[in-house]
């Protein structure tokens, strides 16, 4: 039997009166809630305990311990472990449309995003491999992994816009910059996560899913100037609302999430690349202010719980990482060394931002997954 079926078993023990392991699991569940999946809804959620008895996840992954258990003494100190690298974004000519795309003078490189986590995450597979583990990434260039473009949703786009009330140009104009400004955000953004997890889920199966981002802050309201602040964190999936809750998908997305086993080894996973990360770049932790995100162990102040699309999706352990603000004077100078040697073939910097993320997730994965 999976481990997934024994917890649902488990689950479905609660619902026996007098059953005190029953009520241990029971007790578990809502300490989960309250701590991490639905810290801002009150106890109303804990009604929904019934039906997550009813589900049956599966779970096709290894724990972390089973991997390395199964492990030869002589083995490589990854080996038996296939993790997934999501390259967050798509960058190239997608990467204005995604507003991943910016520079703060002429003479500068554009920063995008999408292009720089792909080289990160390439990165890491080389490092990864000669490691043992067996490693997918989900692009391997700057273009969507959604093989629909824009255009296949212009009639779901345009059934969502209000038409113009008059026949002026102008109107009919604006209608339709509208109606290409939806069709194109479903393409690359919405459709685009939703089409990486159905990879995910439904044909690389690894044991474990790594989502490579590289943060950046609102811009001031003044003008394009950077930002003094940078930090890093590192999120996993949590923090539903009570509106987010109300909707049936997404009460059914967290039921399985919270029954497949996916939750424990998203936080294991999630400490040890918030403490690499924290270490290889000296950043502080993150802050969030609203109540959007949650904080779950004061001990690991780079991890975050919040319900991003990709991290309720996808059935395995991920993890999403958001190291450095691009926008920051320290970051964005960084980067900007780091393309400018990458555009004329220099050697790399000594403290390339690029390579440091690289070895630091490589860091994080090793404390998880590695031999003693
Ligand atoms: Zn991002």
């Amino acid at each position: 039997m999976s481990s997934s079926l024994t917890q649902c078993r488990l689950l479905s023990l609660c619902l026996l009166p007098g059953c005190l392991f029953a009520q241990a699991v029971s007790e578990q569940i809502a300490h989960q809630l309250s701590t991490r999946y639905t810290p801002y809804v009150d106890g109303a959620s804990l009604r929904d305990v019934d039906s997550l008895a009813g589900q049956e996840a599966e779970a096709w992954w290894a724990t972390p311990e089973v991997i390395r258990a199964a492990r030869g003494e002589d083995a490589l100190p990854l080996s038996g472990l296939h993790l997934a690298l999501d390259p967050g974004h798509i960058g190239g000519i997608w990467a204005e449309w995604e507003g991943r795309h910016f520079r703060v003078s002429e003479a500068d490189f554009w920063v995008r995003e999408g292009e720089l986590v792909l080289e990160v995450a390439q990165r890491v597979r080389t490092r990864l491999v000669a490691l043992g583990a067996e490693v997918s990434l989900l692009r391997e260039s700057n273009e969507p992994v959604n093989p629909k473009r824009p255009a296949d949703y212009w009639t779901l786009a345009a059934s969502q816009i209000e038409e113009p009330a008059t026949r002026t140009l102008s109107a009919q104009l604006d209608y339709a910059l509208a109606v290409r400004k939806r069709a194109v955000k479903m393409a690359i953004v919405t459709e685009e996560l939703v089409e990486r997890a159905r990879c995910i889920n439904e044909v690389i199966r690894p044991d474990a899913l790594l989502s490579l981002h590289i943060n950046a802050a609102p811009w001031p309201k003044e003008a394009q100037h950077l930002v003094h602040s940078d930090h890093a964190h590192v999120l996993i999936f949590g923090c539903l609302s009570a509106q987010e809750l109300a909707s049936p998908r997404q009460q059914a997305q967290l039921a399985k999430k919270l029954t497949n086993g996916s939750g424990p080894i998203e936080v294991e996973l999630g400490t040890a690349l918030g403490h690499a990360l924290a270490e290889a770049t000296d950043l502080p932790a993150s802050d969030y202010e609203g109540l959007n995100a949650i904080r779950i162990d004061p001990e690991v102040p780079e991890l975050w719980a919040r319900n991003l699309l990709l991290l309720r999706l996808v059935d395995c352990p991920t993890v999403l990482l958001e190291p450095y603000i691009a926008n920051s004077k320290n970051s964005y100078a960084r980067i900007q060394k780091a393309l400018a040697a990458r555009a004329v073939y220099a050697p790399l910097p000594e403290d390339d931002i690029l390579i440091e993320y690289a070895d630091a997730v490589v860091d994080g994965v090793l404390r998880v997954y590695g031999s003693e």
